[in-house]
């Protein structure tokens, strides 16, 4: 057992491609839909919105997908993040397990968005276009395509989720430093921001009302692509960095995770880490539990439903198979803003749905504890989102203790809490409600799914 706590790959080791799950699923994903015919999606119809090249990406099934070289040459200013075992948790926890974690708050933007945010600017660029349009809900996504933009000559524009953009100013002061521009959502700019606005004028805003407004502005300024951070089948391979990285890392300390943990908002980062382990699994290779974690006040993956649904809540994307909430619910604004989504990643969905990984959801209160508890032996603050996956880690940890096994834990600290203080000022003075979703509002939402009848 090496005694580095700090597990560090040369630059020349970031991966070379990204990983595509897709090659390794026995059983298909299910078609994305016209939301109109409710026939299967061809090429064609996602032009409009993406560049050729992310939706040949988008439906691809090859294995390894090569990273462009001008996007590898800006990852190095942060890849390979580095992983660490967390020795000083472990001794505090008094388990026999062996806890790491992979750090992706090195990035400029603080989290694993801009593993995405850039090759998405790049293709965007190549294909010659010179804005796009999307949606934030904490503001991360928002930030990170802003610094991804800017090292393009891409002009960003980002509805942000309105209790974000009152809850988290400085990540729109962020956007607006890397030259993005930032508008409340629902705003009074589109024809889907006004009609929500008719009906509740001071509507705190959900990002399938924001992904709605980004959408309907792409449609109507021609020039101008979209660009999503998570769910989408392109987004999620290009966080694999994470995953294939974190392998390579887990030699070098001559160790291999029994479980692998991360929280799931769209699911991007979860996969990111995740789907490198379940390919080689899918393929034959080492068994691994793997664990995504949500919170309960959005539990898509523990207790909605898997069915066709709207990505957004005017109804303008395509319909996908999901763990879904129903695309009208408004989660309530509780502090981890990323994981406020009323769906899940169709891939993340279709490998829960066939038993591949398992789900829990924890209430926000316990996951501050946890994130408090990493903060003062590890000495980084994670991100509210992130401390789900350190809840996970944590009670995963005391199990061995309690039963006296040794395992190898591997969780993904997806990023840093920095713009996220008053989160931690409110829990610290016992101000941070858990909030839970009744049953009622669960069937209300979901009784207004789309009837497909191929699901
Ligand atoms: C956006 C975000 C999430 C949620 O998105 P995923 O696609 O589920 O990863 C989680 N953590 C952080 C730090 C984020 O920025």
């Amino acid at each position: 057992m090496a005694d580095r706590v700090k597990f560090l790959l040369d630059d020349s080791r970031i991966p070379r491609a990204w990983y595509n799950l897709l090659a390794d699923l026995p059983v298909p994903l299910p078609p994305v839909l016209h939301p109109g015919t409710h026939q299967p999606l061809g090429p064609d119809d996602l032009a409009p919105l993406f560049p050729a090249s992310l939706i040949a990406q988008e439906v691809s099934t090859q294995r390894e997908i090569e990273i462009p070289e001008p996007v590898r040459e800006i990852y190095r200013q942060w890849r390979p993040s580095p992983l660490f075992r967390a020795r000083r948790l472990e001794q505090a926890l008094q388990t026999p397990a062996r806890i790491y974690y992979k750090w992706e708050g090195v990035s400029p933007a603080g989290s694993h968005k801009p593993n995405t945010a850039v090759p998405q600017a790049f293709y965007n660029r190549e294909a010659g276009i010179r804005r796009l349009a999307t949606e934030t809900g904490a503001g991360q996504w928002g930030s990170s395509l802003a610094f991804a933009g800017a090292l393009f000559g891409i002009d960003v524009t980002v509805y942000m989720v309105r209790v974000s953009y009152g809850q988290k100013p400085y990540r729109r002061a962020l956007m607006e430093a890397w030259g993005a521009k930032c508008i409340a959502s629902p705003s009074p700019t589109t024809a889907a921001g006004r009609a929500i606005l008719a009906a509740r004028a001071d509507h705190p805003g959900s990002l399938g009302i924001a992904i709605s407004e980004a959408v309907e502005a792409t449609l109507a300024t021609p020039g101008t692509k979209y660009a999503l951070g998570s769910v989408l089948n392109h987004v999620l391979l290009h966080q694999t960095v994470i995953g294939i990285e974190a392998m390579e890392q887990m030699l070098l300390a001559d160790d291999e995770p029994d479980i692998v943990i991360g929280c799931t908002g769209g699911g991007s980062n979860f996969a990111g880490i995740a789907f490198p382990y379940l390919g080689r699994r899918l393929r034959g290779g080492r068994a691994v539990r793997i664990i995504a974690v949500e919170p309960a006040a959005c539990p898509s993956l523990t207790r909605g439903r898997y069915a066709y649904d709207f990505g957004d809540t005017a109804h303008l994307t395509p319909l996908v198979k999901m763990h879904t909430l129903g695309s009208t619910f408004t989660p309530p604004g509780f502090h981890a803003g990323g994981l406020r989504y009323h769906g899940m990643a169709p891939l993340v969905s279709h490998v829960a749905q066939q038993g591949w990984i398992e789900a829990r959801a924890y209430p926000q209160n316990d996951c501050f504890a946890a994130g408090i508890q990493f903060a003062r032996v590890e000495g980084i603050v994670p991100a509210p989102e992130a401390n789900h996956a350190v809840k996970a880690a944590i009670d995963e940890a005391v199990r061995c203790r309690e039963e006296g096994v040794s395992r190898s834990i591997l969780f993904n600290l997806c990023g840093h809490g920095h713009f996220d203080m008053q989160a931690y000022t409110d829990y610290l003075s016992g101000k941070l409600q858990d909030l839970t979703y009744s049953e009622e509002e669960l069937a209300m939402a979901l009784a207004a799914l789309p009837s497909v009848s191929s699901s």
